[in-house]
């Protein structure tokens, strides 16, 4: 595959760079697409089943069905029940997985943690489990290779930036670019919680810096001030996703001085069920 190229953009007279990972694939993108990387380098007869876990709107959920249609894998996906209403959707992340082949069971709440837990002891040599978001240490090779990409650019910027879920990419990020500030936000609970999803992975270096955001931000929920910069994203020229992209450029617009270049992180696909929630919520 050919390097992700990198645009320029200005959001409130800032330039920043941007990795344009979101456009390696229409369903296989960003930093899912880095993560998976060491399994789509994988040969197809190595493994037969993908199971892994999480919630129906993810965007490893969707990344991984397309890369087991791809590798004509048997894609297994486990989530708490879910609602009719949402089964039937005809759009979204979970629309699109079930169009890929996935076959998705739902376990009961209370059995969930146990199930899920017992996963790997059930598991045999043909069988890949991916923990929820892809946080397994399989996604340090693809992030090595996305830090040579950018090593490769000879960028006077020094410092990059991605959002943060599980933090597997930011991570693995760091540690692959030494010589690089690597600036991440916690989309998904506190810097306490993204510390302790990390450390589960590798040690935390010191370049590595995480922002604490302005105020509490619940994920997954709609904020006026994230649609605001979506906006702005977009009037400046690229469409970036609802859930972690606004919380990171916030980030970086209130505290860092320096340009900075911007990995894409990709989850465009889900927008158009957020987008209806901001609809609603905000009656835009
Ligand atoms: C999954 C995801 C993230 C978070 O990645 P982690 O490696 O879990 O920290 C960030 N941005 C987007 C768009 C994502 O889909």
């Amino acid at each position: 595959m050919q390097n992700s190229s990198i645009s320029k953009i200005t959001l409130e007279g800032r330039e920043f760079l941007v990795k344009r990972d979101d456009l390696i694939d229409p369903f296989l993108a960003g930093n899912k697409y880095r993560k998976l990387y060491a399994l789509l380098q994988t040969p197809d007869n190595k493994y037969s089943k993908i199971i892994s876990y999480g919630g129906t709107q993810s965007n490893a959920m969707l990344a991984i069905a397309a890369m087991c249609h791809k590798k004509k894998w048997k894609f297994v996906y486990y989530t708490k029940p879910v609602s009719k209403s949402q089964k039937e959707q005809k759009r979204g992340n979970y629309f699109y997985s079930l169009n890929f082949g996935m076959e998705h069971i739902e376990i009961e709440e209370e059995l969930y943690r146990d199930f899920i837990a017992s996963l790997r002891v059930n598991s045999d040599e043909k069988t890949f489990i991916i923990d929820q978001g892809g946080a397994n240490t399989s996604a340090k090779e693809g992030l090595g290779v996305l830090a040579e990409e950018i090593r490769a650019e000879m960028l006077d910027v020094k410092s990059v930036a991605t959002p943060s879920g599980t933090g597997t990419t930011a991570l693995f990020l760091a540690l692959a670019l030494p010589e690089f500030k690597v600036y991440t936000t916690p989309c998904i609970g506190n810097t306490t919680y993204l510390k302790e999803q990390m450390s589960a992975l590798g040690d935390i270096p010191s370049n590595l810096i995480i922002l604490e955001p302005k105020k509490k931000y619940h994920f997954a929920k709609p904020y006026r001030e994230f649609y605001t910069i979506y906006k702005k994203l977009q009037e400046a020229g690229i469409k970036f996703d609802l859930l972690y992209a606004p919380a990171m450029f916030e980030a970086l617009l209130n505290q860092v001085d320096e340009e900075v270049l911007y990995i894409h992180s990709g989850g465009v696909s889900g927008n158009e069920s957020m987008l209806k929630r901001y609809e609603q919520k905000f009656s835009l």
